[in-house]
């Protein structure tokens, strides 16, 4: 992977990587890499609209369905440096970003890992899967480049601990952007209640972006949203559960 990953990197991280090479990190079947049966259920996966019901919810792109495979791929990939994952996720995070915008010149921004996240993990895996998700893009012709032009302004809880509506809550006014010009595609691994990837693009607006929309890996499909597609809450809220 690129340089800029070099720096964090330790024998610590090589070591895992090797050691959990030795099974699928989709399934856990032995092996060197994801298996068969794993690739070809990502295969199969085709991208798709994100829909939430929060007034001015930007357009978001997902790959596939966040379960099966990809849901322990993307935990791993997260959590336990499994960057044999890397290339099949961020080639669903490429059609993702393509499916949302198929043409033209992008700028991918990926949303901010906090400081504590990147110092425990060694790395940034978000922005990991950004940078390959335009190297496969520009392989294939297109203009893209790579900004992590967000950053967060205070301290985050840490979401996973929190439910829907906290999550709202600590992530409002969370993050800061500077200017970019072009269409802008903000990347995540994963969408569930579309929080973060709300607040990215409203920071990204409010330092003046024009086009801003996001693809991410991955996205939880909420029952409500296949059925009900009346407009949403006056302000994005924890109405999004
Ligand atoms: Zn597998």
């Amino acid at each position: 992977m690129p340089a800029a990953h070099g720096r964090g990197v330790s024998w610590m991280d090589v070591a895992a990587d090797l050691l959990l090479g030795a099974s699928c990190p989709g399934c856990g079947t032995p092996g060197w890499a994801i298996c068969l049966p794993c690739r070809e259920t990502l295969a199969a996966g085709s991208p798709f609209e994100v829909v939430r019901r929060v007034d001015a919810f930007p357009g978001v792109s997902a790959g596939m369905v966040y379960a099966g495979p990809v849901r322990r791929l993307v935990a791993a990939h997260k959590e336990r440096h499994a960057r044999v994952a890397t290339p099949a996720l961020a080639a669903l995070l490429a059609q993702a970003v393509c499916h949302r915008r198929p043409e033209g010149p992008v700028t991918l921004v990926p949303v901010p890992s906090t400081r504590r996240a990147v110092r425990q993990r060694g790395y940034d895996s978000v922005r990991l899967l950004a940078e390959c998700a335009a190297s496969r893009m520009a392989a294939a012709g297109r203009s893209v480049q790579v900004v992590p032009a967000l950053r967060h302004v205070r301290r985050l809880d840490d979401q996973a601990s929190l439910d829907t509506a906290a999550r709202w809550a600590n992530l409002q006014g969370a993050m800061a952007a500077e200017r970019l010009y072009g269409p802008v595609v903000v990347v995540d691994d994963v969408c569930t209640t579309g929080a973060t990837l709300y607040e990215a693009c409203r920071a990204l607006r409010a330092a003046g972006v024009e086009m801003c929309e996001a693809s991410t890996v991955s996205a939880t499909v909420l029952r409500r949203d296949r059925t009900d597609r009346s407009a949403g809450p006056a302000a994005a809220g924890p109405a999004d559960a």
